[in-house]
């Protein structure tokens, strides 16, 4: 996959997607059909699809995962663990100055040498030791193959990165979808703590409840190419976490999706000046 921008880059407004064209009104209503209640009471679907049709509005297409190989974004995935994406920019680029962002090569550096190499991402030991686990695997029973590692059915290929310590669900998917071109949506911190703002989950929903709401809600749009939306839509819920929805101070005001704030039930930490 070609590096197009990174999650630290301006990215440019574009064009609504297909089947997600803007309806002038905003506010998702019932004719949008059911689904599960969110803690508002009614189904937050059309509400998720009116969200991403705002950002992309904002936004433009995101392109991502930046990585330029498969095996390249499996790296990034695993660094990106409680960091930026611009100290894991810096570790990938250790990595390819020594010649040593390729599987084979990397298996065969000592864990201390590759510590030192990603060092820029942070928990360097900790992630050493979770790359060593991930290239282990790959290497020994794959041959250093990513994509004969990630073929197959999404549930066994899942169970496969699951299998790996120091991989969650979230590393996982994200190597599913951006590497292995698996259609999965991938949600994270950023995720959540948006849609608990908005009410439509509970803020401590698990991962694999709001994976299974947005993947609902996202199966409604028609679509030519759904790995391509299920890219962007993860993409998109990164920048308004990143740009608008910060954990303490969220900046509703100018936020792409201030309009599907729910009027007098504000969540908690969340203000907004109404104009
Ligand atoms: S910043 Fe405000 S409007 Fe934007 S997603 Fe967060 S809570 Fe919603």
């Amino acid at each position: 996959m070609r590096k197009r921008f990174g999650p630290d880059e301006s990215p440019r407004p574009g064009a609504t997607p297909p089947g997600l064209r803007p309806s002038g009104n905003e506010t998702p209503t019932s004719s949008d059909g059911p689904g599960e209640p969110g803690p508002s009471g009614s189904s937050p679907e059309p509400a998720l699809l009116a969200a991403y049709r705002l950002s992309r509005h904002h936004f433009g297409h995101l392109g991502w995962w930046p990585g330029e190989t498969p095996f390249e974004i499996c790296v990034g995935a695993i660094l990106t663990q409680n960091t930026s994406w611009r100290n894991v920019e810096r570790a990938i680029g250790q990595l390819k100055a020594a010649g040593a962002l390729d599987a084979h090569t990397l298996f065969a550096l000592p864990v201390e040498r590759l510590a030192q190499l990603i060092r820029p991402s942070g928990y360097y030991n900790v992630k050493a030791r979770r790359l060593r686990a991930f290239l282990t695997v790959l290497v020994q029973q794959f041959d250093g193959a990513v994509d004969r590692m990630l073929a197959g059915a999404t549930p066994a290929v899942r169970e496969r990165l699951l299998a790996i310590p120091g991989i969650g669900e979230e590393t996982a998917d994200s190597i599913l979808l951006y590497a292995g071109e698996h259609e999965v949506f991938v949600v994270d911190a950023y995720t959540r703590r948006a849609c608990a703002r908005h009410a439509w989950c509970a803020p401590d929903i698990p991962y694999g409840d709001l994976q299974r709401l947005c993947a609902r809600a996202f199966s409604r749009v028609e679509t030519a190419d759904r790995l391509d939306l299920l890219r962007d839509a993860h993409a998109q819920w990164v920048m308004i976490g990143k740009d608008f929805c910060r954990p303490r101070a969220p900046r509703c005001d100018g936020c792409p999706w201030r309009g599907l704030l729910p009027a007098g039930d504000l969540r908690p930490g969340v203000t907004v000046t109404r104009g």
